[in-house]
């Protein structure tokens, strides 16, 4: 089913968690980065159109200032996205080259989707991105947006992402394959589901734990990013991105993971 929805989909959204991105030492991954960057490439020269939805801009930030890691004020924090997100475009900038490939960036805040004409805008430069070949790669502009115009995690801006581009198919990468029943990093017995219909009993079926050390929103932003997507009829994937070779093991079929059903 997931080597199908992949074959089947020629707009691609996918969207990586800091927890993909950063190492268990807390600093940027750029192997992974790389590794990644090639995957797209074979994906996009097989046909494919892809936009990134890029977290890690605060992890970058404090791999290359670590003198700040201690504060917490959020003066210090939105100057830390601001100079982890350069860190961060750096080192995809540097991944793609390796393929031939520019990247765009785009730092978006939730009224950004709230404004007719900024909509339209956005969605005009996401297309004439993906038109030329290049790879557009999106994040929260975290160093100006503040609780009211926050979207707050990037499950959420993804699928706002995948609906304002149309996309055929969603991809969420994290560090677990999956929805389980309960918390796979607190129970050895959880079980993985596979395929999900229907969101509202999904919810009442299963346990939702906290998150990882540089998570943000947990299984609940996901969920609520799947209800979003399905809803235009955008199926979504969640998916283990620390596995080796992810989006190439995902769309030859050899990698599990929870396949949202689009609806309608
Ligand atoms: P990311 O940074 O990749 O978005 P998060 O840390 O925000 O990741 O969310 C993923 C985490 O949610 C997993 O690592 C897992 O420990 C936790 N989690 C809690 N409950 C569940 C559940 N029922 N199924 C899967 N993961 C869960």
């Amino acid at each position: 089913m997931i080597k199908k929805a992949i074959d089947d989909a020629r707009k691609i959204v996918i969207k990586i968690g800091s927890n993909t991105l950063a190492k268990s030492d807390g600093t940027i991954n750029p192997g992974f980065m790389r590794e990644f960057a090639g995957q797209c490439a074979a994906l996009m020269k097989a046909g494919k159109q892809i936009v990134l939805v890029s977290s890690g801009a605060q992890v970058a930030g404090l791999s290359t200032l670590h003198r700040w890691s201690r504060k917490k004020d959020i003066h210090y924090r939105q100057a830390l996205c601001a100079i982890g997100q350069v860190e961060l475009m750096d080192n995809w900038r540097g991944a793609f080259a390796e393929s031939g490939i520019h990247i765009g960036q785009l730092l978006l805040t939730k009224d950004d989707f709230e404004d007719d004409q900024r909509t339209l805008n956005m969605r005009n430069t996401i297309f004439t991105l993906v038109d030329e070949g290049v790879v557009p790669i999106i994040n929260e502009n975290d160093s100006v947006s503040y609780d009211e115009i926050k979207i707050g995690d990037n499950d959420n801006l993804s699928a706002l992402t995948a609906i304002l581009w149309s996309a055929d198919l969603l991809i969420l990468f994290s560090d677990i394959d999956g929805v389980y029943d309960k918390n796979p990093k607190d129970h050895a017995d959880a079980k993985l589901i596979e395929v999900v219909q229907d969101l509202a009993a999904l919810r009442g079926s299963i346990s939702i734990g906290s998150t990882n050390s540089f998570g943000t929103g947990g299984i609940a932003t996901k969920l609520e990013a799947a209800e979003k997507a399905t809803a235009y009829g955008i199926p979504m994937l969640l998916a283990n991105g620390s596995r080796p070779r992810c989006l190439g093991s995902l769309a030859s079929g050899e990698q599990p993971g929870t396949m949202f059903l689009a609806r309608g």
